[in-house]
């Protein structure tokens, strides 16, 4: 580490960003192109690294900023606290990644009892001296020495009071003065010493209060919630000053290069004349769109409009500039990458790329894949929504438009679901048993806490829609009722969420996807162009199988069969297999199952084009299909014609302690092999009958939770036999691939002699997850956020793979598995699929293709890019 603490404007660049924080090399290196910048110098990061060990400022660097004022003071031709003509100026925090909740930015520093009369006299204008040296005690006082802001704030509405005037602006100059005192006795009152009268000394204490601001709870939390490392440190930028508010040419104001919601390539901004630094954000007067500043002073707006163009050229990207007008003279204050919406974002890459600024490479990586999961969220209707009833209103925990029945636990959305019913999570607040809950609602609603309460936080991690902290609701979660205003409602009410303004409707209010645009589908072309990967979705119907298709899958990488087992007209048959008390009247419910499941293959073939479906035999336990409560089981055993004490000891004998340790995957076929039969006769003649009609296809047969090479060669010897059995009925024949997934960590070890006896590998991740950890996917909620938060896991195994322990049971096994067979075709279809950091790693380690839900394909596609071009 060197030792220079402090650099000069002129000695700083674009590229010191770590050490001078993004304020403090931008405005170097705006010096730099020659730019007009009022000079200053940054206090590097590591400063206050330094200092959060020390707490106190050491003798070298106060020499060094001794220097640097000097410096400044030669350059303008001002000294630091001359009573004829002062330096001014500004302390300003700036760390690495911009990061709200840390210090005010406190301007004017340096003027004092007596200083503020040299300001009076050089600009001969007395109630602006005033003002600025009021404003400075004010901010000083709060920001460096602690004093409540409130105390301030009173005063001036009684000195307003008794001048009779509304605004800050009218208060005349005598009365400031009059304020100055007071506010001084207020200072001394309350921080127990006298306001400092010594310019060295005020900055001193400026320093150490930005500093200090980097380790308050507001900006700790920020950082834990942004995954922003705590020993980055914030630099601090002193800076002269300029002064917007000094009459009619001057002003001040903040500018976009292009929208930075829509992208569209127009100069988007707003000034204020005669205003200083924040009027333009506090709201005060409303300010004006910048090209109004054409019709005020022509030629200061062609100045910015040049100099916006330039610094947009210089960075390559679209900026977001701070700029002052003193007099005339234009001043740039600040400029940084502008920060933009989902929709912006591509719209800017994209034309960046076609105004020759950037490349298609560094637009791919310009665009966060998390950005792309934004862009595909529904939003409401606003026709719809005008229309809507609002109950109550909560904050605006994180964005998204919900709709769906109201549910009070993480067990009744789940239900919900598997009912095929929209579920919103009502709770009073969550706790991380509600994950799995959280995962599966379409939004959450809580009445209690606040933007940073454990639902918010999860629900925006999960990017759901969640309202927090709704006080106008009252949650019963006992009785499964919410009540508004007196009036109480059910389970199962249905109602909307609106994540960014924080109301709740009544009722379903209709949502729409967004228009994505042109640009959207040049950016995702460019991707496909770039990436390696291929990408495949999970879908289990032919709506989800479209969808797939439109988002750009290449394939369907998991088709799950069970969720149509539940479906109404045939959840009865399916009891009725599982629960047969012979071979015959199993096979009976199975032939009835047949047809359905041969009209679903049909649609999802259809929907594929001849792109290649992976579907995965019967997976789950058999008591997940079991009928629940005594009407259900008495309407079964009626229907096949047993008593109902029998059913009931049928359905006792499939209870299992451990069941996804149990009774389930391919060990089904092994005692049931006429379930699996029935659905690989499905699948043929499904395939056949698509391609009759002229379509093709390419059905990819997968046996779940393979332990070894001998349970595999035994089920697809029985599955071979019944395609056999098809292809002579059918009298012809068409390819079908039969592979296995790898999903038991004996599976991932044994992957070399497997491969004798598959066509293709899917590494089901959850399971292996689950398996390698010895933790329940279903049960581990809890102590993950344990473990979590005491720092022994950074990030959940299941949402994000375990690159060092079940990564590298995958990797391995890819191996292993193209040593035995160099074709095999390798792809992943856990959850991981569609996760950002997880797919880099597929990729590295040389996976054919990632399979994710259809939602996440856009954001595979860009991943997968990404992967390959770093
Ligand atoms: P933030 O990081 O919150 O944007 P800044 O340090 O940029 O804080 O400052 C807040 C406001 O003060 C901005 O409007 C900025 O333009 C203004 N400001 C900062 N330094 C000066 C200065 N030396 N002269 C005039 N205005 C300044
Ligand atoms: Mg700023
Ligand atoms: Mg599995």
């Amino acid at each position: 580490m060197t030792n220079q603490y402090v650099y000069a404007f002129s000695e700083g660049s674009a590229e010191m960003r770590s050490t001078l924080g993004g304020k403090g090399a931008n405005l170097a290196e705006m010096t730099a192109i020659g730019l007009r910048v009022p000079p200053g110098f940054t206090i590097s990061t590591q400063s206050c690294i330094r200092y959060q060990q020390e707490r106190a400022l050491w003798p070298e660097l106060l020499e060094d900023v001794q220097h640097a004022i000097g410096e400044v003071e030669r350059e303008l031709n001002k000294g630091f606290g001359n009573k004829q003509s002062p330096l001014l100026v500004s302390v300003r925090s700036g760390a690495v990644i911009s990061m709200p909740g840390m210090m005010d930015t406190i301007l004017n520093l340096g003027l004092t009892d007596e200083t503020v009369i040299g300001l009076r006299e050089t600009t001969q204008d007395a109630r602006f001296a005033y003002d600025s040296y009021r404003r400075f005690i004010q901010m000083f006082a709060d920001v460096a020495l602690g004093v409540p802001r409130v105390r301030f704030e009173l005063e001036l509405e009684r000195l307003k009071e008794r001048e009779g005037v509304e605004a800050d602006t009218e208060i005349s100059a005598e009365g400031l003065r009059g304020l100055i005192d007071t506010y001084k006795t207020i200072v001394e009152e309350e921080y127990g010493s006298p306001f400092p009268q010594d310019p060295t000394t005020q900055l001193h204490q400026a320093i150490e209060a930005v500093f200090r601001s980097w380790d308050n709870p507001r900006a700790r939390v920020y950082r834990d919630l942004n995954g922003i490392d705590h020993n980055l440190g914030t630099a601090v930028t002193v800076q002269s000053m300029v002064f917007g508010n000094k009459g009619p040419t001057s002003g001040t104001g903040v500018a976009f290069t292009r929208d930075p919601s829509t992208g569209k390539a127009a100069l988007f901004g707003e000034f204020l004349l005669n205003a200083q630094g924040e009027d333009v954000v506090a709201g005060i007067r409303t300010p004006k769109p910048i090209a109004e500043l054409a019709n005020s002073m022509p030629e200061v707006h062609r100045e910015f409009v040049e100099t916006a163009a330039l610094l947009e050229q210089h960075y390559r990207d679209m900026q977001d500039i701070e700029f002052t007008i003193e007099d005339g003279t234009l001043y740039f204050l600040q400029t940084r990458s502008g920060k933009r919406t989902a929709m912006a974002a591509v719209r800017v890459a994209v034309d960046l790329v076609n105004e020759g600024m950037i490349t298609r490479n560094e637009a791919l990586k310009r665009v966060e894949p998390a950005h792309i999961d934004q862009l595909l969220h529904p939003t409401f209707n606003p026709d719809a929504l005008a229309k809507a009833t609002v109950l109550a209103s909560g904050l605006p925990a994180s964005p998204g438009a919900a709709t769906g029945g109201a549910f009070f636990s993480a067990a009744a959305v789940l239900e919900a679901n598997e009912r095929g019913e929209k579920a919103i999570l009502v709770r009073a607040e969550t706790s991380p048993e509600d994950i799995e809950g959280m995962v599966a609602a379409q939004g959450v609603l809580t009445a209690r806490g606040g933007m940073t309460s454990h639902a918010a936080v999860v629900a925006r991690g999960m990017g759901t829609c969640c309202v927090a902290g709704c006080a106008d609701i009252h949650v019963d979660e006992v009785a499964k009722t919410f009540t508004i205003n007196g009036k109480t409602f059910g389970e199962g009410t249905k109602i909307s969420l609106d994540g960014s303004t924080g109301k709740v409707y009544a009722g379903l209010v209709e949502t729409k996807l967004p228009e994505l645009g042109d640009s959207f589908d040049i950016l995702m072309g460019w991707a496909d162009e770039a990436r390696r990967l291929g990408v495949r979705a999970n879908a289990d119907n032919p709506v989800d199988a479209e969808r797939a298709v439109a988002f750009g899958a290449e394939g369907i990488g998991l088709c799950r069969t069970e969720h149509m087992f539940f479906e109404e007209n045939r959840i009865a048959a399916v009891r009725r297999m599982i629960l047969a008390g012979s071979a015959e009247e199993r096979t009976a419910a199975l032939a009835e199952l047949l047809p359905h499941q041969r009209s679903d293959f049909v649609g999802i073939f259809e929907a594929m084009g001849g792109r290649p479906v992976t579907i995965r035999l019967l997976d789950p336990p058999l008591h997940e299909f079991l009928p629940h409560g005594e009407s259900e089981i008495a309407d079964l055993a009626s229907s096949m014609g047993i008593d109902v004490s029998v059913l009931e000891t049928r359905i006792r004998q499939l209870e299992e302690f451990n069941p996804m340790l149990g009774h389930r995957g391919c060990r089904l076929a092994v005692t049931h092999p006429a379930i699996y039969r029935m659905q690989v006769r499905a699948i043929l003649e499904a395939a056949v009958q698509v391609v009759a009609s002229g379509h093709a296809v390419d059905p990819e047969i997968m046996i779940p939770l393979v332990t070894s090479e001998t349970e595999l060669a035994w089920v697809k010897e029985e599955i071979a036999d019944e395609i056999a059995l098809v292809f002579a009925e059918l009298e012809t024949t068409i390819p079908v691939k039969i592979g296995t997934m790898i999903e038991t960590p004996r599976a991932a070890i044994t992957a070399k002699a497997i491969a004798h006896e598959a066509e293709f590998f899917s590494f089901g991740t959850n399971d292996l997850t689950q398996m390698t950890f010895g933790f329940s996917r279903d049960d581990s909620g809890p102590f993950i956020s344990a473990y979590l938060d005491e720092g022994i896991l950074d990030i959940s195994p299941f949402e994000s793979i375990d690159q060092t322990g079940v990564g590298e049971l995958v990797r391995t096994a890819v191996a292993d598995g193209r040593e035995t067979n160099p074709d095999i075709k390798l792809g992943i279809c856990g959850e991981h699929g569609g996760d950002p950091a997880s797919i880099t790693f597929f990729n590295t380690i040389g996976l054919d293709y990632v399979s994710c839900s259809p939602w996440r394909v856009c954001v595979a596609r860009l991943a997968a890019a990404q992967a390959t071009l770093n």
